[in-house]
């Protein structure tokens, strides 16, 4: 970069400041990774010609920092992302009993984009709820008011069972059963009054299976969720 950058000048800038700034966290950062992340000029993504040639060519210097970000930046940081999915992942979620990575387990972007065609426009606040609850078990007060998620309800204002956890609203609620009705869910559900919730929370959370079937899910776990939080907040 030309002496005179001004980038240059502001990164030269902020590392004389005291106290840490974001270019001091940024190397932190960069030296706590296995492996670390090394600068650009320690990473020799070129001969050192070509890098002095870029300090009077945009394009030279665009394309080496192209190179260093995908051949020396991005595989390090995918590192450091598997590490921290993989003990988030792992954690039991409060409400499920299980994991995400349980009921994920073959880490891959979820299509949601496939949902469209089965997803009614009008419903689409009910993926947003029962994603919420795959990754967190915790009934989801934050998408209906300004308050952080909770483990558990005191009380379910449909059927009055004292201290709820969320799968309450689709396993086991009188007051959500109707919602059952006409879906793959409610032989299951009946089944779960002889203590085989773990079928059902399958079928409700494992995995992508077809459009359809997780489209029918969503909406049924995202409408049973939102009945109780809807009359547990009036
Ligand atoms: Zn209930």
């Amino acid at each position: 970069m030309p002496p005179q950058h001004p980038t240059k000048l502001m990164m030269e800038c902020a590392l004389a400041l005291p106290g840490g700034t974001w270019v001091h966290a940024v190397l932190r950062f960069m030296h706590s990774t296995q492996p670390p992340i090394p600068s650009l000029l320690e990473a020799q993504v070129c001969p050192a010609e070509i890098l002095a040639s870029a300090l009077n060519d945009k394009n030279i210097a665009r394309n080496i920092v192209r190179k260093y970000r995908m051949q020396v930046v991005q595989p390090r940081l995918a590192i450091v992302d598997d590490k921290e999915y993989e003990v988030a992942a792992t954690k039991v979620l409060p409400g499920l009993g299980c994991s995400y990575q349980d009921l994920c387990p073959i880490r891959t972007n979820h299509a949601w984009f496939d949902l469209v065609g089965y997803l009614p426009p009008t419903a689409w606040d009910t993926a947003k709820i029962w994603n919420f609850v795959r990754m967190t078990g915790l009934w989801p007060l934050s998408l209906f008011i300004q308050s952080e998620p909770v483990p558990n309800l005191s009380v379910c204002p449909l059927c009055g069972q004292t201290s709820i956890q969320v799968k309450h609203a689709f396993i086991q609620c009188s007051g959500t059963a109707d919602l059952a009705l006409g879906t793959p869910f409610l032989a299951s559900r009946d089944a779960s009054n002889c203590g085989t919730d773990d079928i059902l929370l399958s079928m409700l959370f494992h995995s992508s299976t077809e459009g359809a079937f997780d489209a029918a899910r969503v909406e049924y776990v995202g409408r049973a969720v939102q009945r109780i939080l809807l009359s547990h907040l009036m």
